[in-house]
């Protein structure tokens, strides 16, 4: 490894979630080696995705799985398999989707830009995204308007940062999908935590990131009816090709969910709102910083940090506060998304102790000398 590349990686702490400008998250050692291992060994693929698929149906509860290139790709090749149910020449002659199903129906809230938008990965199966509600709201009603055509599937999004307007009622989409016998597709690429809940709500397919807080290498991890995950597979001899993933990402995905298997959920999550509680309790020490937390909209189990920043007390407004923490070193990265109400928002998950410690330094520097506890009643 060279000294800047090292040097590129050192530089940052990130406080910003899974999020991919970033690399993402930092896998553990065993994954590590898994992915090491295997980049070592010739292997049989088929036998490898068999491995994947067994252990992926595992810790998902659905019947069957695969890996594919990362999240992305996952929506592509899913459509793909929707359109052709994994016909051989069809899956030949895609993007070319003359002929077949194509109304990809999603919810307008769900139209989301994830680094690019994701009707882009509807289309680059030759589908067509058709757009269900309104930017404010998606009801069950106008998933079943938006059905009316040839769908070969419906797409929805479960993401904390991305969605917008009010939640929708999956239950029910799911239910009006299936009553047209048009198949349900859920992109939660940063939910494997909750994958098994987003399978027991009745969705065809589930599709995760392998590299988020799983911590695996870049992998999308597929699960759900078996038809459909074999017809996600006769995919790799079409447009698929481009999508597939390595051998180390399979190793990479099988250590990172044996991984998950054996973690103590309960303790981990004490120990996240450990991290949290002690975090508050620093930051609201410091003058013109309020912190509270608030649990992750979606359901994932931790909490993240919102600090209000009052810019007359604290030096920076939550913007200048944003940059600033950037434009140190190490350069440290929170969410902006909340600056507009004068907050900067963190996550600590992925922050090891010592970083923790870094971050609540750099902010008491920028915002000026911490307050007394006698001095602040
Ligand atoms: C991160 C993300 C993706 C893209 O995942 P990749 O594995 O980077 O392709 C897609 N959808 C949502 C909701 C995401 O959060």
């Amino acid at each position: 490894m060279d000294a800047s590349d090292r040097a590129a990686r050192s530089r940052i702490i990130n406080a910003r979630g899974t999020f991919t400008p970033l690399g993402v998250s930092r896998s553990s050692v065993a994954v590590r080696d898994a992915v090491a291992s295997a980049l070592a060994d010739f292997c049989d693929m088929d036998e490898m995705q068999r491995s994947a698929g067994d252990a992926l149906a595992a810790f998902s509860g659905a019947e069957a799985g695969t890996v594919v290139h990362c999240a992305s790709a996952a929506i592509t090749v899913a459509v793909a398999a929707a359109m052709t149910r994994g016909d051989a020449d069809l899956v030949q002659r895609l993007p070319d989707a003359t002929g077949l199903p194509r109304d990809v129906v999603l919810p307008a809230i769900h139209a989301v830009n994830y680094g690019h938008p994701i009707t882009q990965a509807i289309r680059l199966a030759g589908a067509r995204p058709v757009l269900a509600g309104n930017d404010g709201a998606c009801t069950t009603a106008d998933i079943a308007a938006a059905l009316a055509g040839a769908s070969p599937c419906c797409l929805l999004l479960v993401s904390s940062r991305l969605t917008r307007g009010e939640a929708m009622d999956f239950g029910g989409t799911i239910q009006a999908a299936r009553q047209r016998g048009v198949p349900v597709i859920i992109d939660g690429a940063a939910q494997d935590f909750r994958i098994r809940d987003l399978v027991a709500l009745g969705a065809d397919l589930v599709l995760v990131s392998g590299q988020k807080y799983l911590g695996g290498p870049t992998a999308g991890i597929i699960v759900g009816r078996a038809g459909f995950v074999a017809a996600v597979r006769a995919q790799e001899k079409g447009i698929g090709r481009g999508m597939k993933a390595s051998k180390e990402a399979i190793a990479g995905v099988i250590a990172a969910v044996r991984e998950r298997q054996l973690l103590d959920e309960t303790a981990w999550r004490t120990a996240q709102d450990a991290k949290t509680v002690a975090f508050i309790a620093r930051a609201n020490g410091l003058g013109g910083v309020t912190a509270r937390a608030e649990p992750d909209p979606t359901g994932l189990p931790f909490s993240r940090v919102h600090l209000a920043i009052d810019p007359a007390v604290a030096r920076h407004n939550a913007a200048g506060l944003v940059g600033a923490l950037k434009d140190g070193v190490p350069a440290i990265f929170v969410m902006d998304h909340r600056v507009g109400a004068g907050e900067i928002v963190l996550e600590l998950v992925q922050l090891r102790d010592d970083e923790i410690a870094a971050v609540l330094e750099r902010i008491a520097a920028l915002v000026g000398p911490e307050v007394s506890s006698s001095a602040s009643v």
